[in-house]
């Protein structure tokens, strides 16, 4: 049991946040078990932690363990930039020592930038997505992994046949769904360019019938967009929707170029988006229509798309969210929301983490505050806008410390 003596800042819903400074919070592997002001009488053993701010755990609703070395190299086009850097970086990953290195490295950055929860692309090969597991597992994460699958115009080294991809699929979901309680596996065909309308329909029916998980990219790119229509005889979204991949479970990540009747079929299908914000922005894709898809009540979270993302830190997505609406202003409680408790609602795990609630997991992030006092008014905003440059003194994940500085 760990009892530390801080101040804690946590979500209550999209538009409201609560600060409860010198506060008292006790967990161990069963959950978080006190929150209270700190008492003298009864709390006086609690480790002082004044310094600090605790919040939920961060959550990352979209990222590439396989690209993750390759951050930060420009190529401002999307399909450029995928034959330029990510198509070869991820074929490394087809050697099994490269890929279990490239896991340990990865994790321990997410750990390091406060991320607990993740919903993970690997390279399309399956020895990259079990050194993922297998990583993930020793190292304590919190996760949805997935296999990228590719079947068609793809290159050689990195294409599959239709059959190994969708049975591969399948058999790591027997081995992963509910194995353990922080790791289940999640369907990951690319994107529509790079998966044959077979594969797609098997994933499509496979998840409808299993409420199994599935995520995959959309309308991110006009040229694109463009080239989807061409190839399917329907626009991006109809394609999917035929196909039967758009389910309560499916997770699109971008979502730009979108007509209001796209809009209208996601919100029908109660799809997840994951909006990234610092990726449109490095590949110049567009600006997302934030303000249309919350208007009709889709769950929107943020990701960091990594590599497209330059960094792990889900403050800094928070911010550049923010910064990316020209003419729609997301206030800081709402930023602080999509990357805590609105992801952990877009991956139905609010009831277990997202928050500082007694009886919730303790998956927690603790940074270390600025040395000039914020006042308590402004520290949600300094936070949102400027505390991805605030010390991450600690990250616990289901109770276990799996950081410290
Ligand atoms: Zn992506």
């Amino acid at each position: 049991m760990r009892k530390i003596r801080t101040n804690l800042l946590t979500p209550l819903d999209a538009d409201h946040s609560q600060f409860l400074p010198d506060h008292v919070i006790a967990w161990d592997d069963a959950g978080i078990s006190t929150l209270r002001p700190y008492d003298p009488s009864r709390d006086g053993e609690a480790e002082d932690r004044l310094d600090c701010l605790v919040l939920p755990g961060l959550i990352d609703a979209h990222v590439h363990l396989s690209q993750y070395r390759i951050r930060g190299r420009y190529e401002p086009s999307l399909l450029r930039w995928l034959e330029k850097h990510v198509f070869p970086e991820e074929a490394r990953s087809a050697d099994t020592d490269y890929a279990v290195s490239l896991a340990k490295e990865f994790f321990r950055a997410l750990f390091a930038a406060g991320t607990t929860c993740s919903v993970i692309y690997t390279a399309p090969y399956v020895q990259a997505c079990l050194a993922a597991f297998q990583t993930a597992g020793e190292m304590g994460a919190r996760a949805f992994i997935g296999m990228t699958l590719m079947d068609r115009n793809s290159p050689s080294n990195l294409a599959q046949t239709t059959d190994y991809a969708y049975s591969t699929s399948a058999e790591l979901y027997q081995r992963y769904h509910q194995a353990s309680p922080l790791l289940d596996y999640i369907f990951t065909p690319r994107f529509a360019l790079s998966c044959s309308e077979e594969l797609m329909r098997k994933i499509g029916s496979f998840a409808n019938a299993h409420g199994a998980w599935i995520q995959t990219h959309l309308a991110e790119n006009k040229t694109e967009v463009n080239q989807v229509a061409q190839m399917f005889g329907v626009p991006y979204t109809k394609a999917y929707e035929q196909l039967g991949m758009l389910t309560p479970h499916t997770i699109l990540a971008h979502a730009i170029h979108l007509a209001e009747s796209d809009m209208d079929t996601l919100a029908a299908y109660d799809c997840r988006i994951a909006h990234c914000p610092d990726s449109n922005f490095f590949l110049k894709s567009g600006e997302f229509p934030y303000q249309s898809l919350a208007d009709r009540k889709i769950s929107i979270g943020i990701g960091s798309d990594v590599a497209a993302g330059t960094t792990l830190s889900m403050l800094y997505h928070a911010k550049i969210a923010s910064y990316r609406q020209s003419a729609y202003s997301l206030a800081p409680e709402r930023l602080f929301y999509h990357i805590t408790l609105g992801n952990a609602r877009l991956l139905g795990l609010d009831g277990r983490i997202g928050s500082l609630e007694s009886g919730k997991e303790a998956d927690l992030c603790i940074l270390r505050l600025p040395p000039q006092p914020v006042p308590a008014s402004d520290l949600l905003s300094a936070l949102c806008f400027q505390g991805h440059e605030w010390p991450v003194a600690e990250t616990v994940i289901a109770g276990r410390t799996v950081y410290r500085a």
